[in-house]
């Protein structure tokens, strides 16, 4: 396995099609920052349970050479004070705005994780199929700062990547434990008909409202599958989409509800998704009274699901 594979040699990848039904995008930038939090270091913890263990039809590619798109594509979707703050640590509120002490890996981290999730949109629209990156921290981030321990909204990053590839209308699909408000305040700002955001929440935190197509349901532990059967549903009701992306955060687990729920509710998106290009990033999922093994193995139903042959 390697992750040496850029962008511009996945073009190449279908020569290997095949085999390949799911390229999975990281590189060591993803946990390039000194704050040690599981959304800065779980990609590197699961790239190695990967390596050690391979999941059938998966093969990691690092999106180096995707950086110069993804700084374009940031400086369009956050405010360019925000941005700065990010890159250069100053003003010192702004740079700290997602939760982290800010250092020079902060940007390097945050941009890789929204260049894994655009190479991977850019991958499903010139190939079809579907794509994953192994990206964290991002759904909370607003136009105008951080929040939650989000930095860029690479959702919304992987959101105007299909838009500027030609796609015509994007689903955001959002089930991480917490609502996805960053994302929503960025889609309100930016977007009318072109995309329609989804999202599935076991927590307040980050709250936003339901308007137009943009859905919002609150579950708990005992509901979860029939909410989440709810949301596809209404999904399938705006379809068709030209590219999904999905926020596939595990801290449900962590509020409560039970592996197997999840398990059910990552067949049921891979089902919802059928052909349509599709991408996923981690999200939430936390060690919190668990073991960094437990977590990668919740991130691995993802990975598996979506590198079955269909
Ligand atoms: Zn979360």
């Amino acid at each position: 396995m390697t992750t040496h594979k850029p962008q511009s040699q996945i073009k190449g990848v279908s020569m290997d099609a095949p085999t390949m039904v799911l390229p999975v995008f990281y590189n060591s930038d993803y946990v390039a920052c000194e704050e040690h939090f599981d959304t800065t270091r779980k990609a590197k913890d699961i790239y190695d349970s990967l390596k050690k263990n391979p999941i059938k039809g998966l093969r990691m590619f690092s999106p180096c050479k995707s950086r110069s798109i993804i700084k374009n594509i940031i400086s369009r979707i956050h405010d360019p004070e925000y941005v700065r703050a990010v890159e250069t640590g100053k003003p010192g509120h702004l740079a700290r705005s997602n939760g982290f002490t800010w250092d020079d890996g902060i940007p390097t981290m945050a941009y890789a994780h929204c260049a894994g999730m655009a190479a991977a949109v850019t991958y499903v629209l010139m190939n079809g199929g579907v794509a994953g990156s192994l990206s964290s921290g991002m759904h909370h981030a607003s136009y105008s700062g951080g929040t939650g321990y989000c930095t860029f909204n690479g959702c919304v990053a992987a959101i105007q990547r299909a838009l500027d590839m030609g796609a015509k209308r994007v689903l955001l699909l959002d089930f991480d434990a917490h609502s996805g408000g960053g994302s929503m305040d960025i889609i309100n700002r930016l977007y009318k008909k072109e995309v329609v955001h989804i999202d599935v929440t076991v927590s307040p935190f980050d709250w936003w409202q339901s308007n137009g197509e943009h859905k919002i349901y609150r579950a708990d532990e005992d509901n979860y599958v029939a909410i989440i059967r709810k949301a596809l549903n209404h999904a399938r009701a705006c379809g068709p989409f030209d590219c999904i992306v999905y926020n596939a955060g595990m801290d449900p687990i962590n509020c409560g509800v039970s592996i197997e729920s999840i398990r059910k509710r990552e067949r049921m998106v891979r089902d919802f998704i059928g052909d349509t290009p599709a991408v996923f990033g981690l999200a939430g999922g936390y060690t919190w009274g668990h073991e960094m093994g437990e977590v990668v193995d919740w991130h691995r139903m993802t990975l598996t699901e979506w590198a079955t042959p269909r």
